[in-house]
């Protein structure tokens, strides 16, 4: 493969949030080869010039549904696979040409779909999967609606099929294995009420203590972790003393629990984006008063949460949660959380700490040498505010795996 050398890049150092310009970034077979500050020895490469623009590391979106083309969960189990899966193939596409070279699915997406990227059919991401979300009958994953009586079936296992019911000890401990057979990377459990379901409420608990402790048993037994949904203190701290990695949304933290939180390492994906979105079109888009009476419950302490969990030390990862639609507005999650944190915190939320919590320190999130070339060259300075990267016309270059998506680079000196 051909080795390419970004010359005179002013590069996003992801472990200290800080800019460091005069880089020269040498990549060969997909790879970071070397970040120099000296004018290292080229060879035969094809150069391009920076130009002291901001280069940072491909962003990561922590909280994706890369199959969820509809924001109704019972509507998008009714899709057929084929169509779900071509609706996602549109999704990941959109999704890598914002600049997002990694996301992490939190149900929904299956190993085909990982593996349709990875062999080239699908233009995406890299792909992390959950599989289905593990929940108990009526929690925050189980699609069906309230009226509906019919039980879950065999075929449940459909791609578009968010949720994985099983109760009681040895149903979740089954229903796990069942995921990392199918390929998860890691598990999702929804621990709590959610706003996307009409009939769990917000503040209420799901799973049991027993049924918990057993998933993250699990999921540790097969050398991965678990990613659990939560809204209340009194289900974020069940699932945090559990052994839960990271806390999905989170928007009714209070003080002691994002001390609880901080104490144990457990990290923090708020969400804000998801609830923006749906105040904005959940009307239109069919969404039902109750489901809209829980958003704006949410929606307002979304920024709070973020900020008492940072000024306490949790490490704040970032995902966007978006559904349908309005995935279209995955930048907002940058630009929203302006309001709780600077600018290069939030880069290195989306960076270095998602990659920390993905177990991927130094494959991705970063630019340095042995890391997967992932990385995005930026017109503006992103530091002084996120909003220049909403604008496509600002991502200059889009490369994951050392090729590039999108490149409108001069070709730098021979
Ligand atoms: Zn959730
Ligand atoms: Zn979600």
């Amino acid at each position: 493969m051909t080795r390419i050398v970004l010359l005179n890049a002013n590069l996003f150092d992801s472990s200290s949030a800080t800019l460091k310009p005069g880089a020269t970034i040498v990549i060969e077979n997909g790879m970071v080869d070397a970040v120099s500050f000296e004018r290292p020895e080229i060879g035969d490469a094809q150069i391009f010039d920076v130009g002291g623009r901001v280069v940072l590391p491909g962003l990561i979106d922590a909280h994706v549904h890369v199959s969820a083309s509809v924001s109704d969960f019972f509507k998008l189990s009714l899709m057929p696979q084929s169509l779900i899966a071509a609706k996602s193939k549109d999704i990941l596409e959109q999704m890598l040409m914002r600049g997002f070279t990694t996301v992490r699915d939190a149900g929904g997406a299956d190993a085909g779909i990982a593996n349709a990227i990875e062999l080239g059919h699908f233009v995406g991401p890299r792909l992390f999967i959950a599989g289905r979300a593990i929940t108990q009958t009526g929690g925050h994953g189980d699609p069906r609606p309230a009226f509906f009586s019919g039980e879950r079936c065999a075929c449940c296992g459909a791609v578009g099929m968010l949720g994985h019911v099983a109760d009681g000890v040895s149903e979740v401990r089954r229903a796990v294995r069942e995921e990392i057979r199918n390929g998860a990377t890691h598990i999702k459990v929804m621990a709590g009420g959610g706003i996307s379901t009409p009939n769990d409420p917000l503040d209420g608990t799901q799973y049991s203590v027993e049924e918990m402790k057993a998933i993250v048993e699990e999921a540790t037994a097969a050398r991965t972790y678990v990613m659990a949904h939560a809204y209340s203190p009194t289900a974020i701290q069940r699932a945090v003393r559990c052994g839960v990695r990271s806390i999905e949304h989170g928007n009714l933290i209070d003080m002691a629990t994002a001390r609880f939180m901080a104490e144990h390492g457990t990290y923090l994906v708020p969400t804000l984006s998801t609830y923006a979105a749906i105040a904005r079109e959940g009307r239109r888009i069919g969404w039902s008063d109750a489901m809209l009476a829980k958003t704006d419950r949410v929606k307002n302490m979304g920024v709070e949460a973020m900020k008492l969990a940072h000024a306490v030390g949790v490490k704040i990862g970032l995902g966007s949660d978006l559904l349908g639609e309005m995935q279209a507005f995955q930048h907002e999650e940058l630009t929203l959380r302006e309001a709780a944190m600077k600018p290069a915190e939030i880069l290195r939320s989306a960076t270095w700490i998602n990659a920390e919590m993905m177990n991927q320190s130094g494959h991705i999130g970063v630019i340095a040498k042995g890391a997967h070339a992932d990385l995005i060259v930026v017109e503006g300075n992103p530091l002084d505010g996120l909003a220049v990267l909403s604008d496509d016309r600002n991502l200059l270059a889009i490369m994951k795996a050392g090729k590039f998506y999108s490149n409108r680079l001069a070709h730098g000196p021979c």
